[in-house]
């Protein structure tokens, strides 16, 4: 079976779903494949940024979410040996808005949020992109995309949201991710009694961890632990009992307890990759009507929380660039001029991307690296003094608006070559 679409996205978490949103903002219609039976929502929960809810905002999609989850305004960060605990408040972003604070939300939530404003047959499931292959058709280059099923599809854009192991990734030649040498466990808590914490961020750093919990409602907690190491082998209880007994044994009772209460269900490990920033600074992110976007792009450790937010400002910018040459080419995707919007997309998220994959390796490094006295003398001397203020900045990005459409630029997109 052989079909030809505008549009393919492969994947359907953050990144694809979104940008099948923001394409269909645009006029744009979008096919989504995704290898999964249905949307994934591993790792169960993720917290947003300013930067996400600027990005949610401009895809229409903020004000479903905000009414749910309540701001975050205030944290707690713990120091483990000494004893100290400092207090953080978290700035809203200066040009206002509601949903600009910090808030945490359910993974499927948000999937689900972005998954139900496109139409019903726009994610395609059970659909697993196996080669990719260009050809030329009338002097542009076209995207071949084989499936695993064997099903073939042409499409004159593809764009690759499928993941930190990106086969789109692999095709345009772009260097691996590697291995951070650190890994994750997440998940949510649950006290059906009502946990009684007030809606603050409470994190634990010692020597080679950063522990953490955040209520996501009344009954529900999201929390986590970093580490440095790649081994936490076994099922969800094995890995609850090597929290409590080993990475977490030392930190208060109150962390303790929320672990105690972990819905195993929702319990994941990860061992955490990156792709190196000069891959990204200096590496093919697109070739003609083919690109990447979300962790196909920037594959990034979780240390500033960025990983979905920045999934999400690609998600608009390339909206936004589609958009553009959709409306000036009288409501058609020409393919001779979608290489040109996809690679001024590029060059917007390039540098971003790479700040915030190093920001995000330094951030985890400095919390993660202890009390040795080099790395207090980085820590406290270099990171705090100079570059911590620039870093956290990164969070607070406005990526933009999309591009208004008017009846007829939204036509006819789909219909015409
Ligand atoms: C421990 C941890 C904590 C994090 N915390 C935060 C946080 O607080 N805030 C934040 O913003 N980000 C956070 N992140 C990062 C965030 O989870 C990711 O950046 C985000 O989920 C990336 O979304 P994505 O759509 O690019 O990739 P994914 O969520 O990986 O989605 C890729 C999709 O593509 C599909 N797929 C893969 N290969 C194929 C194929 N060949 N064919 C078809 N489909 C395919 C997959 O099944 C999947 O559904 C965290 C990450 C980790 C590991």
């Amino acid at each position: 079976m052989e079909m030809m679409e505008d549009v393919v996205i492969v994947g359907a978490g953050i990144a694809g779903l979104a940008t099948a949103v923001a394409l269909k903002r645009v006029g744009v219609r979008a096919l989504v494949l995704e290898r999964s039976e249905g949307l994934r929502a591993t790792g169960a929960a993720l917290t947003l940024y300013p930067n996400a809810w600027l990005a949610l905002d401009a895809l229409g999609v903020s004000h479903k979410l905000t009414p749910i989850y309540a701001l975050t305004s205030m944290g707690y960060v713990t120091n483990v040996s000494a004893g100290d605990v400092q207090q953080v408040h978290f700035r809203v972003a200066n040009n206002g808005g509601d949903g600009q604070g910090i808030r945490t939300v359910h993974r499927k939530v948000l999937l689900e949020a972005l998954a139900e404003e496109l139409p019903v047959d726009s994610i395609q499931f059970s659909s697993k992109l196996a080669v990719i292959e260009s050809e030329e058709q009338g002097g542009a280059s076209i995207a071949v995309i084989h499936l695993e099923d064997g099903t073939t599809i042409k499409s004159k854009v593809l764009i690759g949201c499928d993941g930190v192991n990106s086969v789109v990734a692999r095709w345009l030649g772009l260097a691996e991710p590697v291995h951070s040498g650190r890994s994750a466990v997440r998940g949510l808590a649950v006290f059906s009694q009502g946990h009684g914490f007030k809606q603050e961020v409470h994190q634990f750093v010692d020597a080679g961890k950063r522990a953490g919990f955040v209520p996501l409602n009344d009954r529900e907690i999201y929390w986590f632990l970093t580490y440095n190491g790649e081994n936490m082998a076994g099922d969800p209880e094995q890995i609850q009992k090597q929290v409590l007994e080993k990475y977490a044994e030392k930190f208060p009772s109150s962390y303790l307890e929320v672990v105690r209460h972990a819905d195993l269900s929702t319990l994941t490990w990860a061992s955490l990759k990156f792709r190196q920033p000069w891959g990204i600074i200096f590496g093919k992110l697109s070739k003609g009507n083919v690109t990447v976007a979300g962790d196909a792009m920037h594959p990034m450790t979780p240390d500033l929380g960025q990983g979905g937010g920045s999934s999400l400002e690609d998600a608009v910018v390339v909206g936004r660039h589609i958009g553009n040459s959709v409306k000036n080419n009288g409501g058609l995707i020409v393919p001779g001029d979608m290489a040109k919007a996809i690679d001024d997309y590029v060059k917007e998220r390039r540098w971003r991307a790479a700040f915030l994959v190093t920001g995000s390796y330094l951030a985890g490094w400095v919390h993660l690296g202890g009390d040795k006295w080099l790395v207090k003398f980085l820590r406290d001397g270099i990171f705090y003094k100079y570059l911590f203020g620039r870093i956290s900045g990164l969070v607070h990005k406005d990526c933009g608006k999309l591009p208004a459409m008017s009846f007829g630029d939204m036509d006819h997109s789909s219909k015409k070559d």
